[in-house]
């Protein structure tokens, strides 16, 4: 087991670890406290901390059974979005407007933000222990929505059980490495962006016809191409166009169970994270903003070239223009576990509002090569005897046999080996 290090930076002071033999570090407590409009959520009962609940959309205390219901889903407010002004970006609101503090990965170097309460000692995106815990920053923008977790953390488990065993190409005790406690609920950020892009475009289109020749005193036909220019104008509307706002989860990963409702985003409200880590955006409004640019381009493109009368297009040019463009920062729900396997980390990732499930597994090559030699084995086998047969003067049909079974192996044992290839993409 890695052990934490003593952080030698001073101001820092020991405090209650939950995990025997491991020594966790916090920042020394300011004098002073918080800022105002900083919240902290504990039962008016009993005084405990409450956490939020999917399955009740309340906020529960699990120490005394109080409940808070809190669903502003029935109301539909609407969320105001941001425009693209140096304003609106200085002027956004910043902070979680909850107590909380940061958990810093001193192995990956992922910062998310925790509970106060919370006693964790793993990061959620690398499985390292070495973790340094802070003041939550001030700094970063405050969320405008999110989504709500509909997953509880029990159901997120057993659908990881049954995801981790479902290939035969990984290891059995898979279930087993992979801490199913460990799934953590993380909130992830998001970059939201709605743009309208007007686009007019000119391109060669090419048509193909039939042309009759003279060819040695008889007609012929054969097809040419020929080009001709077209033009048009699109008018594509972007609502919501979602950009990863950290790179610490994989985009392969992300990308694969990104398909949120979006209907369900609420203007945020602190209350959704109690209990709930999340991770603030390690990439940039501007940065994100290229990427969405690039990504509406790129569409508009596409359905530029969907108007031409044929598939053949050559000389393409476009004029496209940004309008309406607006921005927010938004949480979406996930839960999300890493785990160490002969020394690689590997990631799994839920999506918290519909329970896609998706992420990185070991491949047992033994195994997974075991299988490929008993498919190509009959294959092989029929195809000697053919041969030894052929020399004889019989073998035709046994070789035949042989041939077709091999090629059947060969087929099947590429589409394993790829799937098996697949298994551990990030
Ligand atoms: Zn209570
Ligand atoms: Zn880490």
């Amino acid at each position: 087991m890695m052990m934490n290090q003593t952080p030698s930076m001073q101001g820092y002071v020991r405090v209650a670890s939950a995990v025997e033999g491991i020594e966790v570090f916090a920042p020394r407590p300011k004098e002073g406290g918080a800022a105002p409009e900083v919240q902290n959520f504990t039962c008016p009962q009993c005084g405990a901390s409450i956490a939020y609940q999917p399955d009740l959309s309340s906020l529960t205390c699990s120490h005394c059974g109080y409940q808070q219901k809190l669903d502003v889903r029935d109301e539909k407010p609407q969320i105001e979005q941001h425009e693209f002004t140096v304003e609106t970006v200085e002027k956004a609101a910043r902070g979680w407007a909850i107590a909380r503090k940061d958990l810093e990965c001193q192995n990956c170097g992922a910062v998310v933000s925790i509970p106060v309460e919370e006693l964790t000692h793993t990061c959620s995106f690398c499985g390292s222990n070495k973790v340094i815990q802070r003041q939550a920053s001030e700094e970063i923008l405050r969320p405008k929505s999110l989504i709500p977790f509909s997953v509880t953390p029990k159901q997120s488990q057993e659908i990881a059980a049954r995801w981790l065993g479902s290939s035969w190409m990984t290891y059995r005790n898979l279930s087993q490495v992979v801490r199913l406690e460990a799934f953590k609920a993380t909130y992830l950020p998001y970059w939201a962006f709605c743009a309208v892009t007007p686009a007019s475009w000119r391109a060669e289109v090419g048509h193909t016809e039939t042309e009759r020749y003279y060819d040695h005193g008889e007609w012929k036909e054969r097809s040419k191409t020929v080009w001709r220019w077209e033009s048009g104008s699109v008018k594509n509307r972007y609502t919501d166009l979602l950009i990863d706002g950290t790179r610490r989860v994989s985009k392969l990963l992300l990308s694969r169970i990104k398909d949120f409702t979006l209907n369900s985003l609420v203007p945020y409200d602190p209350r959704y994270l109690a209990g709930i880590q999340a991770l603030a955006y390690d990439i940039t409004l501007e940065k994100a903003w290229e990427e969405g640019r690039a990504e509406m381009r790129d569409q508009t493109r596409k359905t530029c070239i969907s108007q031409a009368s044929t598939s053949q297009v050559r000389n393409f040019s476009m004029q496209m223009d940004f309008q309406d463009e607006t921005w927010r920062y938004v949480l979406l729900p996930f839960y999300l576990s890493s785990f160490t396997h002969e020394g690689r980390v590997f990631q799994v990732v839920l999506n918290g509002q519909n329970g896609q499930i998706t992420g990185q597994r070991p491949v047992d090559w033994n195994k997974v090569w075991l299988v490929i030699a008993l498919l190509l084995s009959p294959g092989l086998l029929f195809s000697m005897l053919g041969l030894i047969t052929l020399i004889i003067g019989v073998g035709a049909v046994v070789g035949g046999i042989g041939l077709v079974l091999l090629v059947i192996g060969v087929v099947i044992s590429v589409i394993i080996y790829m799937q098996a290839q697949g298994l551990d993409d990030a």
